[in-house]
């Protein structure tokens, strides 16, 4: 007899979207979640009186959270605020010249025409490109399952325009951003996207390019920090009964053979169910939860042979006023080769960055509400190797703030250190420890094109029966629209096959 039709590991946006949804269904649902207040990377938390977030700092397609809504019967608007911002983000060269882009396309177009006028009119063809790629393509088959060749299949048939986005498929980011835009300013200003899916532009898929329009249909920041999203998402899953323990770590998940019957928890406790559903990285499920032994050598050597995603530290600044900034995200580096160089050459190499490329989101510009009366909150996010050439993370942590503060203010011409009163590190360790992300892993699993929709683990397992997946590790990857997507995609599936 099981306790539950489904236990979810982890609270994260995925899981709990899923979780909401079964449990709306009827489905008697737990969530058994590590930490002590859920969420995930799309979390927050507070420190000497300001609010920081611990990962995701804005939402693109939220769209994604009114579909998840609309399906319970709810308007997103009655369980959480979503400021609107505007502008989307400021750029900002090695030389301090800053640029910044609204929302507004045409507005948009202007500052383009101010660096370069022939991209001006690039960006009329990228738009509508991005517009109608993201309408009748992307944003098609976020939510929908991507199980194998089939349903890839079945997509592309159902939709002829599927066929002419091909190409951004399988050419990089790069390729994408280059084949529009000529002014090496321009390019530069939108390629950081590309590590929005975890990867340089050399490396990225180059239907990811179009992230840089899809910011021009709205991006938005919760009210009270990101964790108020996930927030909402527990509230509605609360009341249609579902139960959630947190700090409940799954150790493993029971099996029957290869059927999976509950999981037990790192207290030993054992908790019995038809379905187990994870929102925890798919190298760490498979390979430790259920377990190499029950595992055939085929499913070991596929799983095996993803790649964990990029880690990205992240230093968190309570200041005793407003940053010389311009706009929720400040974007700092030179030109997108040293986009691809921070990958290639730090990265891949164990270098502690030197502070070339960062993005520094200021979350109190939005919603003062985070920090005390008169403060602000910052936080400082960039690219880092899990594995440093010398030393620890623990012991470099110090000399990693240090460094990245001083590009900030030589580099990139802003001035902070004075007016910090708080500062806290979240380093690739810090980060693996808090969430058990393995690697500091942001995004779950690597995002390049044969990581990517039905190349990734499946929503339902092929090599278990009765276990399901969901989150960063699935279909379209790391993001909230993404996870979100996940949730819904694989709810429907439990739908089917146990409704
Ligand atoms: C630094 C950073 C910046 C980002 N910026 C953005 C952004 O601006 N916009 C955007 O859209 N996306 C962003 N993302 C990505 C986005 O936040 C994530 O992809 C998304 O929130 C992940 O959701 P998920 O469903 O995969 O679950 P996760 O967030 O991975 O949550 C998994 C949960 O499982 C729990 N868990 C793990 N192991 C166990 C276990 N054994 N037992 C029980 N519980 C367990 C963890 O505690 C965690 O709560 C960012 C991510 C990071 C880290």
């Amino acid at each position: 007899m099981e306790d539950y039709d489904v236990v979810v590991i982890g609270a994260g946006l995925g899981g709990l979207s899923a979780a909401a949804l079964l449990a709306k269904s009827g489905f008697k649902v737990l969530i058994c979640e590590h930490t002590d207040r859920g969420g995930g990377c799309c979390s927050s938390f507070e420190h000497e009186g300001f609010t920081f977030d611990i990962g995701a700092s804005i939402v693109e397609m939220a769209w994604t959270i009114d579909d998840l809504f609309s399906r319970l019967g709810k308007r997103t608007s009655d369980y959480m605020e979503m400021i609107r911002i505007d502008p989307i983000y400021a750029f900002v060269t090695k030389e301090g010249e800053r640029f910044t882009y609204p929302v507004d396309r045409e507005a948009t177009r202007e500052v383009i025409a101010r660096l370069s006028p022939d991209d001006a009119k690039a960006w009329d063809r990228f738009s509508k490109v991005g517009a109608e790629a993201i309408e009748e393509v992307f944003g098609a088959v976020m939510s929908t399952p991507m199980q194998g060749l089939l349903d890839a299949t079945r997509i592309t048939l159902s939709n002829p325009k599927f066929l002419r986005y091909m190409r951004y498929m399988v050419q990089s980011f790069e390729s994408t951003l280059c084949s529009f835009f000529k002014d090496d300013r321009v390019r530069a200003s939108m390629s950081m996207q590309s590590y929005y899916i975890g990867l340089p532009p050399a490396l990225c898929p180059g239907y990811a390019a179009f992230l840089a329009y899809s910011e021009h249909e709205g991006i938005f920041y919760p009210r009270g920090g990101m964790i108020s999203i996930p927030a909402g998402i527990y509230r509605l899953f609360k009341e249609s009964g579902g139960e959630i323990r947190f700090g409940s770590t799954v150790r493993r998940v029971l099996l029957e053979g290869r059927k999976a019957i509950g999981v037990e928890l790192a207290d030993g406790t054992q908790i019995r169910s038809r379905i187990v559903l994870s929102n925890i990285n798919a190298k760490v499920l498979y390979l430790e939860l259920v377990g190499r032994e029950n595992l055939p050598g085929w499913a070991i050597r596929a799983i095996e042979s993803y790649e964990v995603s990029i880690p990205c530290p992240m230093i968190m600044l309570g200041l005793d006023q407003a940053p010389d900034l311009q706009a929720h995200h400040t974007i700092c580096y030179g030109t997108m080769e040293e986009m691809n160089s921070a990958y290639f050459d730090y990265f891949k190499k164990g270098k502690l960055p030197e502070g070339g490329m960062m993005i520094i989101c200021w979350p109190t510009h939005a919603d003062p509400s985070l920090a005390p009366e008169g403060k602000h909150a910052l936080n400082i996010v960039t690219l880092a190797p899990y594995r440093l050439a010398e030393g620890s993370w623990d012991q470099l942590k110090e000399r990693y703030l240090d460094i990245m503060l001083d590009a900030v203010e030589s580099r990139f011409h802003i001035q902070l250190r004075d007016h910090i009163v708080t500062a806290k590190v979240s380093t690739p360790l810090d980060f693996e420890r808090a969430l058990l992300h393995p690697q500091g892993a942001v995004y779950g699993l690597n995002n390049d094109l044969f990581s990517t929709a039905m190349f990734r683990p499946g929503l339902r397992s092929r090599v278990i029966q009765g276990l399901y997946l969901a989150g960063a590790s699935t279909h379209f990857g790391g993001g909230v629209p993404t996870t979100i997507g996940s949730g819904i995609a694989v709810s429907g599936i439990i739908e089917k096959d146990y409704g």
